[in-house]
């Protein structure tokens, strides 16, 4: 037997209509807030990311699907969304125009890390991005989407947390502050070794607990900021304060990418780690020049979906299918079966039969294992009689419609039901 590659999962039902809900839910709020979707490739040039996303991020140093094609060119799957967003946004000449544009995604991205419970080699995320702004009042409309979102799907006890990352002016002094502290202590692990001296802010990532300790005391970028990052950190806040959304002030929010500026935030679950965010974004002022486009801002997040299905609370136990199984008895009525299957599907109806001649108790108990919310019974007797019996599986209760109206009086009981 040939098995799925190591970090992989096949996703099957239900959960596969869990899936679809969420996504569901997540497309109907991006409706309301005016954002349109994207669908890009999953493979991109390796050079898109190692830009788009830092060479010294975990992420472009060890943890990319990267191979090379048979012309030789080295290809990425993508581990990430944004840098493929602003690459499409850029060749598709949507920059041309002015106003903010507002884009989401839904997909698998991949990245290479050890596998461990809950975390997949391909794994999936709802992104949001929005271009063409610097206004703070955009960085709070994609915090409250994001928030509707995950309220939508029924999310409880969600925490936000957020962070200014300043900009390339208030960086610098920060960086030689930060560099200083990091210098000034001894006993890093090998990368963090390396990273206080190419790109210090990479340090906050590190997840090795000692470095954290190492990092108590550190200085905090919120304390460097200068006069207009200031002024943009108070207004996310005010304005976030004025919608109720309730914020934690997180200094040590880095996110994992090298070009995020000025916002940055997470949300957590109750019953996930604090490192295990269930969402994640901020501002990347210094993307879309460094992939070669004018100098535009933007802003987005990225959910991930199979963290989010984690916490999310269970879906009822003793939930029937709003569907419809035909069990026949004899080959006339397995015609006649069949001519209802068709009737009921063009009613706008879920329903199926089996073609391979069972037993009438096996037939049912099929209906069962499909979860089935009832099972209509047609034989001899019932095609002399023009009718059919009709059993609801939840509580066994049996009832006789005439074949010509079952389409329509099975669609009414079933709407009653839902
Ligand atoms: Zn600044
Ligand atoms: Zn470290």
């Amino acid at each position: 037997m040939i098995r799925a590659i190591r970090g992989m999962r096949d996703l099957l039902p239900p959960d596969t209509e869990r899936w679809h809900q969420v996504e569901l839910a997540a497309r109907e709020v991006f409706r309301r807030y005016g954002y349109r979707e994207m669908r890009l490739p999953l493979l991109e040039r390796t050079e898109l990311f190692a830009r788009g996303i830092g060479a010294e991020t975990d992420i472009v140093a060890k943890e990319m699907y990267t191979f090379t094609d048979r012309h030789g060119d080295s290809v990425t799957l993508r581990p990430e969304a944004t840098a493929q967003v602003v690459r499409a946004f850029l060749e598709n000449g949507l920059a041309r125009t002015a106003g903010v544009k507002r884009y989401f995604l839904i997909g698998p991205m991949f990245r290479y890390e050890r596998p461990q419970k809950g975390r997949y080699r391909q794994f999936h995320q709802i992104n949001c991005e929005a271009l063409g702004s610097d206004a703070p009042e955009l960085d709070v409309e994609v915090i409250l989407l994001l928030v509707d979102i995950l309220r939508e799907v029924g999310l409880k006890d969600l925490r936000l947390l957020l962070n200014s990352l300043g900009c390339p002016v208030c960086q610098v002094d920060f960086r030689a502050e930060l560099k200083l502290f990091l210098f000034d202590r001894e006993g890093w692990c090998p990368d963090c070794e390396r990273r206080r001296g190419v790109n210090a802010l990479r340090v906050f990532d590190c997840k090795s607990s000692h470095c954290q300790k190492l990092l108590e005391g550190a200085p905090a970028l919120i304390d460097f900021l200068c006069p207009d990052c200031a002024r943009h950190y108070a207004r996310v806040k005010e304005l976030l304060g004025r919608f109720r959304v309730d914020f934690t002030e997180q200094p040590r929010l880095v996110r994992g990418l090298d070009y995020y500026t000025r916002t940055a935030f997470e949300v957590t679950a109750l019953g996930l780690g604090a490192q295990d965010a269930v969402a994640g974004g901020g501002r990347y002022n210094g993307l879309i020049r460094e992939l070669g486009g004018p100098d535009l801002p933007g802003i987005g997040f990225a959910i991930g979906q199979e963290r989010l299905m984690e916490v999310l609370p269970a879906a009822a136990a003793d939930v029937r299918r709003e569907l419809v199984f035909l069990a026949y008895l004899g080959a006339a009525a397995k015609d006649r079966a069949l001519a209802l299957l068709g009737e009921l599907r063009a009613q706008g109806l879920a329903a199926l039969m089996d073609f391979d001649d069972r037993s009438l108790k096996s037939q049912l108990s099929l209906a069962d294992r499909l979860e089935a919310a009832a099972a209509v019974i047609v034989g001899e007797n019932e095609l002399q009689e023009g009718a059919a019996q009709v059993k609801w599986l939840a509580d066994s209760r049996q009832e006789r419609l005439p074949l010509g109206e079952l389409a329509g009086c099975l669609a009414s009981r079933l709407k009653a039901h839902g």
